[in-house]
């Protein structure tokens, strides 16, 4: 990839700070990049904004493909923004990675959404790790804020690996769900429920209704049997529409009244001081892990040694031992 032109330290910051779309682009851009002198930048850019994040509420949304994410996130995102919110949207496509091509692609996702001028959508960068893909979200979302969105939406497809690290950085997390799906099907499992902080069923319209109040019932009396969170918050279930923006308004009402009640209890602030100490580690694995992979002797070693390990014929963790070994020796005697 070719380092494209980039602005000054400065000038990322102010942009970013005063709210300037184009420049907050620049700037997820650069934080995106994998190149050394880009993250260096980005690094810096984002040390410089920091004093100017925390002040939005953070929301994970999440669910298979087809549930109607994008539905919602375009209706319910209206209902945001027509309180004089501004709304951030960042989508975490993880079948970007493998495929090239990538589902959240699709120019016609959140059309009127996207349209609107208080509303900014940008699918999240994904990087070749997930730890990579949590990193650089967490940085878009920051940028985000400081350039001074009230709300912001993180949505990540499918419900696995990348869910947990979402849930690492938001405040309020959202499943949802289509009644009579099965959870199977949906690929829900029992550690999301545990870390939701409400389901929601979408398509309870039409015939579907029915279904939909009963999934409900089911669900909420489900949940009694979690153990209460660290949070006070007893996760609750909520039918919706997206296309007939039914139960919309009450899922907004849900979300501030979980913020009033963890604000209140002081849960909220905790759990966002624990989210920097993690932020804090899983930097540090990352750096640590990055510097590894370019050290030339590591990997010169490392394809040496891996088609044995992959043979069998030699351990794996005897290998990994060895190679960390030698990673620590170099760096000493430099
Ligand atoms: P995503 O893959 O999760 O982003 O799902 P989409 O938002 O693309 O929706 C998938 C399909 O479900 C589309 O055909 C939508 O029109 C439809 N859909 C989404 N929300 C609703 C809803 O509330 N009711 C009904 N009946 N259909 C919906």
């Amino acid at each position: 990839m070719k380092r494209k032109e980039r602005l000054s330290e400065s000038a990322y910051i102010q942009g970013v700070l005063s709210g300037d779309r184009v420049v907050l682009s620049r700037a997820i851009t650069l934080v995106e990049s994998t190149l050394p002198a880009d993250q260096e930048l980005a690094e810096a850019v984002v040390s410089g904004i920091l004093s100017h994040t925390g002040n939005s509420i953070r929301i994970g949304i999440t669910g298979v493909p087809g549930v109607g994410k994008s539905t919602f996130i375009e209706t319910f995102g209206k209902i945001v923004v027509d309180k004089g919110l501004k709304l951030a949207v960042l989508a975490i496509d993880p079948s970007s990675q493998k495929t090239g091509g990538s589902i959240l692609g699709d120019k016609t996702r959140m059309e009127t959404l996207a349209a609107d001028k208080r509303a900014y959508i940008r699918p999240s960068p994904t990087g070749s790790t997930l730890g990579g893909v949590s990193a650089r979200t967490r940085e878009a979302m920051l940028l985000c804020e400081a350039a001074g969105f009230d709300v912001i939406f993180i949505e990540t497809v499918g419900v696995g690996q990348s869910e947990i690290a979402v849930r690492g950085m938001v405040d309020f997390f959202l499943l949802l769900m289509l009644a009579g799906a099965g959870d199977e099907l949906q690929g829900i499992k029992k550690g999301i429920i545990e870390i939701c902080d409400a389901l929601v069923i979408n398509k309870a319209d039409g015939d579907n209704l029915p279904m939909a109040k009963r999934a409900q019932r089911e669900y909420a009396n489900a949940l009694h049997l979690f153990p209460i969170r660290e949070s006070g918050w007893l996760p609750k279930v909520k039918i919706c529409s997206a296309v007939e923006k039914t139960g919309l308004v009450e899922i907004w009402e849900m979300i501030s009244e979980y913020r009033d009640l963890t604000k209140a209890n002081g849960f909220y602030d905790a759990n966002r001081a624990e989210q920097r100490g993690n932020w804090m580690h899983e930097h540090i694995g990352y750096l640590l892990k990055n510097q590894f992979y370019q050290d030339s002797l590591i990997q010169e070693k490392l394809k040496k040694n891996l088609p044995a390990v992959k043979s069998g014929a030699l351990s794996a963790i005897a290998i990994a031992k060895e190679l960390v070994e030698l990673f620590m020796e170099g760096k000493a005697k430099k």
